[in-house]
This record gives C-alpha cells, structure tokens and sequence, in this order.
C-alpha cells in the first residue's frame, strides 16, 4: 500500500516551469524554462545572464564601452575595425533604418545625449533650446552614411553617434535564445522587462503573456505566444521627465529632434526580437497616422498602436490574437 502511494505520487508529478529573475541589461530579466532539470536550468540562467551583461557592458552609450571608442573614432573622422558582433550589429542598424525611412535612426545619439537620456538619473533638466535642437537635425546623422567594408566601419558625416538603445534589448534577447537552444532547451521566454521571445510551449499549453497598459498599472491585453516568436512594446512611460507639466520621453523622432508625438506605446510580433524591438520603435515614431506604411515597410504584420487618447489601433492579425484584460475594453480600430 505504502509502495503503491509513493509510485502514484511519482506518477503525477508533471513537469514544472522553472522561473528565475536576474538584474541584466540595466533591467529584471526573467528567464522561464519548461521542464529542464534544475542542473541545465542553472547552467542556463548563468549562460544568458553572462551573455546579457556581456552586451549590456559593451554597447553601453555613455560609460566608457566599445561602443564609445568607436564613437570617438567616428567624430574623430577616423575609420575603426570592428569585430564580427559589431559588423553584425551595425549592419542591422543599417538596414533597420533603410526600411523604416530613418525613423528608426541608431545614428541619432547626439539628439539622445541632447535630451539627457545619456544618463543614469531621470533628466530633471529643461528641454534643450530650440536652436541645439535645430542644429543636430540639420547635421542629419544617417546609418546610410556609414561605410561599411571588411569590417571596417567609417562615416563621411562626423556627427553620427551611434545609440543602439533601440535594438539592442532585442538582440541580447535573440542571443539569449539562441544560447537556450544550444543548450537543448526548446520550451523557455526570456524576458527583458516586458519585452520577451518565447520559443516552444508550456507542456500542452502556451505561453501566455501580457502588454503592460500604458496609462495605468496592470496588464493592458494578454496573447498566447505561438511558436517562436518575439513581442517588443516600445512606451512613452519607460523613460521620461516632466516639464511644466509637459512630458518628454526617449523615443526621439529624427525629423523634428523631439520626443515622438501621437502614440503612448506600440507592440510589435515578429519572428525576431531585433527586428521587434526596432520595428516598435520606428512605429512608435511613424505615429497614429503613419504606423501601418511603416509596419508594412518593415515586413511586419502584426502590431498595435495605443494612441494619446486611448484607442487602440490594429493590424487585423493582431486583432486575432489579442485580449483584453481592462473593463471597458477600449475603442479599437482595425487595418488590414
Ligand atoms: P523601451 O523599450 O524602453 O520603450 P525602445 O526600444 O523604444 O525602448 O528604445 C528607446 C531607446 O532607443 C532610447 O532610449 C534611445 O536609446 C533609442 N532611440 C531613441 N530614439 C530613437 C530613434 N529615433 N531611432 C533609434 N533609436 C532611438
Ligand atoms: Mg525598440
């Protein structure tokens, strides 16, 4: 009888998610790995978060990091060797920015460092003046003037800066991915403070994940992840500071200097986390009226868009996989 007990009680026993938070990336990164023994699932949590804090050190944009020599070097009007990590980075900063017409622009730092996000604290500053503003757009840093040749990366126009702020969580993700899959493990979400990739499922079910509402605490709508893929919000909430009651966040449209207007958070599904993360940038940027040219210039076919008074816009393919977590559901409207 006893003998009988303990066998069935084995039996039951299902597979569990094992689920760690880690401090990488400046954020809390939480990994979920779906039945993998504990030995693997430490062995994989240490991997990431490694490889996590590997990137984070070396693109940072305003402590001394690779990423800074090689700004120097460009303002130098010096051409700089670049290992294969910083060739591949760049490169998709090239080509993320040709697709969304520059709206994504990783080479707009200096109108970063402008608006004082260049920073660990919260600016507490003014807004800069209109002229500073005025002259960094006149100088148009563009990825497309960048130089790129046997991993040798020059920029005719010295006033690029590069800021990979936009991407960079997605490709640390991407790399965490790749480093779960190496390891065996095909059922786990990484993610990077709301901004996630999933592979696999949780046992006979998906994962399911929420988008944070942009205007209050909680959970604006949920979705099952299906397969492979990565979910990226980009939010006018992440980072900002108040000004006379006006708010300025870091999502900076490249064509006026400021703080992008219209949107208050984006989300974007695509295959890959670099691209998601870009993708909700740029859209972000592109704004209530423009979004969807943009999403299609990018290839992207699921997104939404939560505008300043609430409405939440939609691919129709987004529309298929969201719901809604909040009473009144909100206003919607939906592209094809
Ligand atoms: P979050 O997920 O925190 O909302 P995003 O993915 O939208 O962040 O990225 C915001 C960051 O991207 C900024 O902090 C800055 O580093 C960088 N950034 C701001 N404006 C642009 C832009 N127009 N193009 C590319 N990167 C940008
Ligand atoms: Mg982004």
């Amino acid at each position: 009888m006893f003998i009988a007990l303990l066998v069935l009680t084995a039996c039951e026993q299902r597979p569990q998610v094992h689920q760690q938070q880690v401090l990488a990336l400046g954020t809390l990164v939480d990994i979920s790995l779906y039945d993998v023994e504990a030995e693997k699932a430490a062995r994989a949590v240490t991997a990431v978060t490694n490889q996590m804090e590997a990137i984070h050190h070396d693109w940072h944009a305003w402590q001394p990091s690779k990423l800074s020599y090689i700004n120097q070097q460009l303002a130098a009007g010096e051409s700089v060797r670049l290992d294969k990590e910083q060739t591949h980075l760049i490169r998709r900063g090239i080509e993320l920015a040709r697709q969304s017409d520059d709206l994504f622009n990783p080479a707009a730092g200096k109108l970063i460092a402008l608006w004082g996000f260049h920073s660990d604290e919260r600016p507490d500053t003014p807004p800069p003046e209109d002229a500073a503003i005025a002259d960094l757009v006149a100088q148009a840093p563009r990825m497309s003037e960048f130089q790129l040749q046997d991993g040798q990366l020059s920029s005719a126009n010295p006033a690029v800066m590069l800021d990979v702020g936009g991407y960079a969580k997605g490709y640390a993700v991407d790399r965490s991915i790749a480093i779960l899959k190496d390891i065996g493990i095909d059922n786990a979400i990484v993610n990077a403070g709301g901004d996630l990739r999933a592979i696999g499922a949780k046992g006979d079910r998906p994962w399911r994940i929420g988008i944070r509402h942009p205007r209050q605490p909680g959970v604006l709508a949920s979705l099952a992840t299906q397969g492979d893929e990565s979910i990226f919000t980009s939010g006018d909430y992440e980072r900002y500071f108040e000004y006379h009651g006006q708010r300025y966040h870091h999502i900076i449209d490249p064509r006026s200097g400021r703080p992008a207007r219209g949107a208050t958070s984006v989300t974007v599904i695509h295959s890959d986390a670099t691209t998601a993360d870009a993708a909700a940038t740029a859209l972000f940027i592109a704004g209530p009226e423009a979004w969807r040219a943009t999403a299609r210039a990018m290839g992207i076919d699921t997104a939404m868009l939560v505008d300043e008074a609430g409405t939440v816009h939609m691919t129709a393919a987004m529309a298929q996989r969201v719901r809604f977590e909040i009473d009144p559901v909100p206003e919607t409207e939906i592209l094809p």
